[in-house]
């Protein structure tokens, strides 16, 4: 493949509305994926890209979708399909704050473990983009509620992994609701053959993009095993914890079983721990990933399913407490750190038998996973591990629809009703009808009450401090 001459955002003909916000965001330059497929996408090419998971393939495609736009009309099209919600919701979030100087635009999430009615209501009213997961994108497509005859681009997010889920029915089910003539993009972290026989049905002399890891990149992640027995494998993993420093850490279990145990021991160990299964609310999902996104919560424990998706900066720590079946799920897993160039470990504890199926990772990714002895010697102390997290997030009862924006809720924080420092306040992150914000540990229960009791924009809403 010819590279382009120039790396940088100004060499891609995007318009300068999106420009602009690349340049407020602080993008300095495309990542490799991004300077190969958005030429592509924006001549209208169906495409396969494929590169590793934090490699910036969002934006790769949610800028071409966005310069495509006619926000004139307010009709459906382009559809994002990913494997989970949370995902969605992330994707959704990603387009509309690359679509923020896009008057009007509308980025609907069309996602399961939400009232059918109020999507059907905004489907009616109209939107632009829609970001769904494949059951509930098809429920509406059967209901006759989402429309796509406008459509001309369909994204397919994460292709391997809802093969791998087994939405490769429902996944071809909705390609086969959409208008023949269109743009079909599959991103991917992997190629299994499973893609490329999806390609051949569905796609039309698609362009391939692979782009292959670079040697500094890979090494900005080390890969580790520790060989221990069932009766001192929580021990290993205090050891584990101990021994690779972290501000936030996730770790794997193969079952929601495990998850909620081992959630068990470590809380009563004293750690800042959580867990994030299929059992959970989709408003406890969401707020723990909240929190472990604007560190306040340290660690969480998750199934496959559940932890899909999680994009979190700054994620020093992944350990597969149970080894995943299969080597491409080892892949989504340890793809959650290390990102952007970031140093990073990831550790799995293994039996004596699994030794095997570490091989097979290391053959399946061509990357070495070393192995490291417990020095039996080396008593951990827990209670020194376990560490507050360093912020508390406040759920606020207001979100985008309400108009509150970021830079109002800062305005209120730091404002005569709250008095807080800039340096207190962390993440803040505006959903459609609440918000979270991060604030000091020292300073939650002041903020909160300042918060609940003042006002923002002038209107009055909940503050909830977070456990
Ligand atoms: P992928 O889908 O490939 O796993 P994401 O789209 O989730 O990766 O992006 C990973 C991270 O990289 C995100 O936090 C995103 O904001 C960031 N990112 C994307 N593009 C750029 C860029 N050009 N420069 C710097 N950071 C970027
Ligand atoms: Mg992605």
């Amino acid at each position: 493949m010819q590279r382009p001459m120039s790396s940088t955002f100004a060499s891609l003909s995007l318009s300068s509305p999106l420009q602009e916000v690349i340049s407020e965001i602080g993008y300095a330059s495309p990542t490799p994926i991004q300077l190969l497929s958005i030429p592509l996408l924006l001549a209208g090419k169906d495409l396969i890209a494929q590169s590793k998971t934090g490699s910036g393939k969002t934006v790769a495609f949610a800028l071409p979708i966005l310069q495509a736009l006619v926000v004139d009309k307010r009709r459906l099209q382009a559809l994002v399909v990913c494997p989970t919600r949370e995902l969605a919701a992330q994707v959704a979030r990603e387009i509309r704050k690359l679509g923020r100087k896009h008057k009007g635009l509308a980025v609907l999430e069309v996602v399961g473990g939400q009232p059918v009615r109020g999507q059907v209501d905004a489907l009616q009213r109209g939107v632009h983009v829609a970001v769904g997961t494949p059951g509930r994108l098809l429920d509406h497509l059967e209901r006759g509620t989402l429309h796509c005859e406008t459509l001309t681009t369909v994204v397919l997010d994460e292709a391997d992994r809802m093969l791998d889920m087994g939405f490769g029915a429902d996944v071809e089910s909705i390609l086969r609701c959409l208008p023949k003539e269109r743009q079909t993009v599959l991103f991917s972290a992997t190629y299994p053959s499973t893609i490329e026989s999806m390609s051949c049905r569905y796609q039309r002399n698609a362009e391939r993009i692979t782009i292959e890891e670079a040697e500094e990149e890979t090494s900005a992640l080390q890969q580790f095993y520790v060989e221990c027995g069932k009766e001192d494998k929580l021990e290993t993993l205090y050891w584990v914890m101990n021994k690779y420093p972290h501000e936030s850490a996730l770790i794997f279990c193969n079952f929601k079983a495990s998850v909620s145990e081992l959630q068990r021991e470590l809380a009563n160990a004293g750690f800042n721990v959580d867990r994030l299964d299929g059992d959970l609310e989709q408003f406890q999902r969401d707020q723990v990933l909240a929190k472990f996104r604007n560190q306040s919560l340290r660690v969480l424990i998750a199934t496959d399913v559940a932890g899909r998706g999680i994009d979190v900066e700054d994620l020093e720590l992944v350990v597969n407490y149970e080894l995943p079946p299969q080597p491409n799920i080892y892949v989504h897993r340890i793809g959650r750190t290390a990102r952007a160039g970031k140093a990073g470990v990831a550790v799995s504890l293994i039996s004596s038998r699994e030794r095997t199926k570490i091989q097979s990772i290391e053959a399946e990714t061509g990357e070495s996973v070393q192995a490291v002895q417990r020095d039996s010697a080396s008593l951990v102390d827990v209670p020194a591990l376990a560490r507050e997290a360093k912020m508390q997030t406040i759920l606020i009862s207001g979100g985008r629809k309400d108009k509150v924006r970021p830079g109002d809720i800062l305005g209120a924080l730091t404002g005569e009703a709250g008095g807080l420092r800039g340096e207190d306040i962390g993440k803040i992150e505006i959903q459609a009808r609440l918000s979270y914000v991060a604030v000091s540990r020292a300073v939650g229960k002041r903020a909160a009450r300042g918060l609940g009791g003042g006002r923002i924009k002038g209107k009055r809403y909940r503050a909830t401090l977070l456990r």
